[in-house]
């Protein structure tokens, strides 16, 4: 868990919300959304946006993942 919190609507942000905001939106974020706002703005689910992060966890290919690991 992180200090930052959805800036839509408040609820608490993980590492890799955040990893993946930078990832899917934009690089520089420094306000983020939940998985739920996101899924909602990318017209897709929270389950898929969880399989996208297991992804990038698993091959290692995005740094901002691999950061969050090392973080
Ligand atoms: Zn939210």
């Amino acid at each position: 868990m992180t200090d930052h919190a959805c800036m839509r609507c408040g609820a608490p942000i993980t590492g890799d919300e955040i990893a993946l905001y930078q990832k899917l939106v934009f690089r520089n974020a420094r306000q983020f959304l939940c998985l739920d706002c996101l899924a909602e703005d990318c017209a897709t689910t929270r389950d898929r946006l969880e399989q996208l992060i297991a992804y990038y966890h698993r091959t290692g290919i995005c740094s901002l993942f691999v950061q969050q690991d090392m973080g």
